[in-house]
């Protein structure tokens, strides 16, 4: 039984408050057909988001046989909008490319029960709404009454005790309503149902209770719960608990965020952060995840779900949109929660827990598309250049500069300032194969073979030349120089030519395996990094595998998002053998037999800086002449900023 005590909600948009709930004092019987009438804006939707824990209430309680919800914990909520509520919305709220029965079984993955009887109950459920032979068709080939007639199926699957409806006929002619009533009125003769509706007639006729609701207030209850039965009514009901929180993040799908404002806006924001490829990085914690099962299927190719080990939860940062929206002026300061928004979206995910779970298949995930790992592991790629040889992947030309430049692509507010022109493609060409356009060559066929990724206008950005080494990377170390310097005038534009296709096919680089930079010194008993000998690296470099671009391609997306990042891509066959071959190397193997100590010290680690044991006084010379040098500079800098 479902009892609402002196609800209040509220709506803050700028700094003004919007009372949608202004003290709702209702209770419903197990099972009966409760329609709720209101002029639009009344409430409606409002009330019935509370109800099915949606949206949270203000004051007041939520009273769910006899227990209040005030102290609801996330995973209670989970629990009984998963377990106790099914929810119809006007819209449907299919997924169009999956088939009906699909549609409905999805509802069911959140319970954890086993393929073959999610397939039995969702046909059942099916069965029961009269679409018993209409299973394999897909939400486009039905009837607006039919894929209501879906929608409903899919909230009753889970056997929910409490059906919430909101304008489920709003959509439909006069005809197809009446039939879809029809099943709503069965639905209810074991059920609590509760649905909005602004069709007074459809009310009358069907429900076996109406309540009027205005500005936030019921005016009007035809069959108000007396307070006899009450007692009655109140029998207790096993609420069960979601068996993972994380299928739980995924079906909330099903009952949140379709709202197409947020959908706008995030797809949006996403955009305007300028991440090409993966657009959206979403906490495991929030019920945001099942956003993505709401896109079409080519979006969630371009915008994959992507699981770091710090997230930023997007909803959080949504919820308060208000932000954007522009407030009357006041006489007083108000300060705008930038601070705490930014902090109340970072959030860390346990991945080695999470990569377990995958690994043990014990999940429908592969149901729902590909998953796939990234390593934060880049292989170590060298531009020959004349007689030099010069690391472009990772990159650190732009290091001197001081400015916070990441050249490594894991975080997505560096992605777009980034200067690494290298990134992995992903194991499974489904994922870029349809969505790409071969410009020239071919895709990569083993790990020593990369594409150029242009942008989706088919151009590539100018630094990628000097990586290329079609321009001379030393004029870009000069610029860099000149600019800390002072002295950058930005005095010439260098033109900007146009290339052939063909003229990058054939270009190659060198690969070096990283563990290859370390000599191991048989008297100290040490390893030393070696990557510092101009000659040692020269050397290493040119016995480097070869990595060559094979192809040219394009993403078909004129936006260019896709699942690469413009520039170079590499074979996820590469990344993997870099790992193996560190995996396999004689001092990752000696690090890892003896964790504890240092093998480019021979300390444990705790102690490797310690002063007593590593005599730095002997190790460092200083050069006075240098060091005078030095103050004098600073001398007469100082004497000039005066
Ligand atoms: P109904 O379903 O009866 O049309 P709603 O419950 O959707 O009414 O909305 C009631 C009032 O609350 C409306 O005035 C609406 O503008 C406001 N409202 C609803 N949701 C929000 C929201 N997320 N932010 C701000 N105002 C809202
Ligand atoms: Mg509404």
């Amino acid at each position: 039984m479902i009892q609402l005590k002196e609800i209040f909600k509220s709506y803050n948009s700028g700094k003004n408050r919007f009372d949608a709930l202004k003290g709702i004092n209702l209770s419903f019987r197990n099972s009966e057909f409760a329609a709720i009438l209101g002029p639009s804006g009344s409430g409606k939707t409002t009330l019935l988001n509370v109800i099915g824990g949606l949206d949270h209430y203000d004051k007041g309680d939520l009273i769910i046989d006899q227990i209040s919800t005030k102290d609801y914990s996330d995973r209670d909520w989970d629990s009984y909008r998963n377990h106790t509520v099914g929810f119809i919305f006007q819209n449907y709220n299919l997924i169009p490319h999956q088939t009906i029965l699909a549609n409905v079984e999805m509802a069911l993955t959140i319970a954890g029960i086993s393929s073959k009887e999610r397939k039995e109950k969702a046909a059942e459920a099916l069965r029961r709404v009269g679409l018993a032979d209409q299973m394999n068709r897909r939400p486009a080939q039905l009837s607006g009454g039919q894929m209501q007639r879906v929608a409903i199926a899919r909230a009753l699957v889970n056997n929910p005790s409490i059906i919430l409806a909101d304008e489920p006929t709003g959509a439909l002619d006069s005809k197809t309503s009446v039939q879809v009533m029809e099943l709503i009125k069965e639905v209810a003769k074991d059920h609590l149902v509760i649905m909005v509706t602004h069709n007074p007639e459809l009310a009358e006729k069907y429900a076996t209770r109406i309540i009027t609701l205005k500005d936030g207030r019921i005016t009007d209850d035809s069959n108000p719960v007396e307070l006899k039965e009450t007692a009655e009514q109140l029998t207790s009901r096993n609420m069960g608990h979601a068996s993972m929180k994380l299928r739980t993040a995924f079906s909330l799908s099903f009952h949140n965020l379709w709202s197409k404002r947020k959908r706008t806006i995030l797809t949006a924001f996403a955009g305007s952060i300028g991440i090409i490829g993966i657009a959206l990085i979403l906490s495991l914690s929030s019920g945001v995840n099942g956003y993505i099962a709401s896109m079409e299927e080519n979006m969630a190719y371009a915008y994959p779900l992507l699981v770091d080990t710090v997230s930023l939860d997007f909803t959080s940062a949504l919820e308060d949109l208000d932000m954007l929206t522009t407030t009357p002026e006041s006489d007083h300061v108000e300060v705008i929660s930038f601070v705490d928004r930014i902090r109340t979206m970072l959030g860390t995910n346990d991945l080695s827990t999470f990569k377990s779970w995958l690994d043990s298949g014990n999940h429908d995930l592969t149901d729902y598309g590909i998953v796939e790992y990234m390593y934060s592991v880049q292989p170590q790629i060298y531009l020959e250049y004349g007689d030099s040889v010069r690391c472009v992947c990772p990159d650190s030309t732009l290091d001197a500069t001081g400015l916070p430049l990441s050249s490594v692509d894991s975080s997505m507010f560096s992605s777009q300032i980034s200067t690494n022109m290298f990134s992995c493609m992903p194991q499974h060409e489904e994922l870029y194969k349809g969505t790409y356009e071969v410009k020239a060559g071919h895709w990569p066929e083993n790990a020593n073979e990369c594409v150029l990724v242009l942008t989706g206008d088919g151009k590539i950005v100018d630094y990628l030349l000097y990586v290329l080494g079609m321009r001379d990377p030393a004029e870009l170390d000069q610029m860099i120089q000149s600019f800390l310097h002072g002295e950058f005038k930005g005095s010439k534009k260098t033109e900007t030519p146009v290339y052939n296709y063909s003229d990058f096919l054939g270009r190659s680089f060198k690969i070096v395996n990283s563990s290859d930079y370390y000599v191991y010194h048989g008297d100290s008993n040490l390893w030393i990094d070696n990557k510092g000998d101009p000659d040692y690296l020269m050397q290493l470099v040119k016995d480097g595998s070869d990595l060559e671009i094979v192809g040219v391609v394009k993403p078909m997306n004129q936006f260019g998002t896709g699942s690469l990042n413009a520039g170079i891509c590499y074979p996820y066959s590469l990344l993997e053998s870099t790992i193996q071959y560190a995996s396999e190397s004689r001092i990752v193997k000696e690090q890892l037999a003896s964790p504890e100590v240092n093998v480019f010290t021979g300390l444990p680690f705790a102690e490797a800086g310690s002063v007593d044991r590593l005599n730095l006084g002997s190790m460092i010379t200083v050069d006075m002449e240098k060091l005078r040098e030095a103050i004098r500079l600073n001398e007469d800098a100082l004497i000039s900023a005066f």
